[in-house]
């Protein structure tokens, strides 16, 4: 079958067609500015970029030209829209309703819009892009799959925070935890290839990208992750403060005479490595910097690697123990000297890394000696294909 995979932003549309025979991609795409002007990227698996920038005023006529790019005699990739035999929809947040991936019903949208209060600028935009796609495709089943359904397993004590009981009960504030559908997948990659026993084994994910988060999966099961009732907290990311003292916000506030939405946008668009470093959130560019020797750069990649160590001691000890790490996205899959760094803080574990395999980039690997007492794993992601898995498993 192949699948449609959809990820809906504000003003942006990401996808991907899967074959779900093959697990390949047959076409990848973007709609970037929709209700602006409008830009479409569209690259069919093994030809050339094709840009298009007909108007996009909403995501259904955006829909409208993926659909026409995809079944284009040029660089299209299938005949027609009937071979699409499904729609795999990321959702972001599906509070405590969604455990697991469902198929899209009109009860499910309304469950959805429900969560809206919790992820105000992401739900309402994956609302729009599955409307978009019944108006265009009615009759093709649909699938959410939600950021934080992988994490519905955690025990209280890793989901409540230390606050009054009642603004859990009226709100249904606590930790829910992002980024599931990729710490599902590498979670499962990694008990694969460090070949552990799924029913008995202690996992800790750091999914290190622009977004960063870590998650201890015991047996197969989230337990804890570092991201909580919104993506900011935890590890530092690109351009997200992650932990800090909740009293820095009013100090800020007082000092600068600002709001608390400006200290939000502060939290979450101009801290990180790019607040920190003053050169980018782009990793890479933070990595060039350091090593030609700028301080603040060396302090922030410095900061960055002493926080995922910290979190994995945490881990180890929320599980008792730890069989394989896996590092996985952007950074963690390509950054050899951010694992090297991180890994440095694990002697007490036993782990031992080989710098030869930890060099090596582009494909799963184990990247510690055969003496290691703990695996450590580069893992690529791929959040796609879950979701097509996923998609397919239920339709
Ligand atoms: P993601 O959010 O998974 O797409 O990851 C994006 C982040 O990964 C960006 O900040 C990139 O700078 C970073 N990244 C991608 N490739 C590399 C690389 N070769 N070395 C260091 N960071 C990288």
């Amino acid at each position: 079958m192949k699948v449609l995979v959809v990820n809906c932003g504000s003003s942006s549309l990401k996808y991907q067609l899967i074959d779900s025979e093959t697990e390949q991609a047959l076409a990848v795409g973007l709609c970037e500015r929709i209700g602006i002007d409008g830009k479409l990227n569209h690259t069919p698996a093994g030809g050339e970029k094709v840009v298009m920038d007909d108007p996009l005023p909403n995501h259904e006529v955006a829909i409208k030209n993926v659909l026409a790019a995809l079944t284009d005699a040029n660089h299209g990739v299938i005949k027609s829209l009937d071979e699409i035999g499904a729609v795999g929809h990321r959702v972001v947040h599906g509070g405590e309703k969604f455990a697991t991936s469902v198929v899209i019903t009109d009860e499910v949208m309304k469950a959805i819009e429900e969560c809206n209060d919790l992820a105000p600028l992401h739900n309402p935009a994956n609302l729009i892009g599955i409307n978009a796609c019944k108006n265009i495709m009615p009759g093709v089943p649909m699938v959410a799959v939600f950021d934080t359904a992988f994490h519905q397993t955690m025990p209280k004590e890793a989901y409540l925070y230390g606050l009054p009981f009642e603004y859990y009960d009226k709100y249904k504030i606590r930790r829910y935890g992002f980024h599931g559908t990729s710490h599902s997948f590498v979670s499962k990659r990694a008990i694969d290839v460090a070949g552990l026993d799924p029913k008995n084994s202690k996992v800790i994910v750091c999914h290190l990208g622009n977004g960063a988060s870590i998650s201890a999966v015991k047996n197969g099961e989230s337990v804890d992750t570092s991201m909580g009732l919104t993506p900011l907290e935890g590890l530092i990311m690109g351009t997200r403060s992650g932990d800090i003292d909740p009293a820095i916000i009013e100090f800020i506030a007082h000092k600068e005479g600002k709001s608390i939405d400006d200290i939000m946008t502060i939290l979450n668009k101009k801290s990180g490595v790019h607040g920190m470093s003053g050169v980018s959130s782009d990793f890479r560019d933070v990595r060039a910097a350091a090593d030609s020797g700028n301080e603040h750069a060396k302090e922030a990649m410095g900061v960055f690697a002493y926080r995922v160590a910290k979190y994995i001691g945490s881990y180890v000890a929320a599980m008792n123990g730890v069989d394989a790490i896996a590092f996985t996205a952007g950074l963690g899959e390509n950054d050899g000297k951010m694992r090297a760094s991180i890994c440095a803080y694990l002697g007490y574990l036993g782990v031992e890394l080989d710098p030869e395999e930890n060099a090596k980039r582009g494909f799963e690997n184990i990247i510690t000696t055969k003496d290691s007492k703990v695996k450590v794993l580069a893992i690529p992601t791929n959040e796609e294909l879950a979701i097509a898995r996923e998609t397919v498993a239920l339709v």
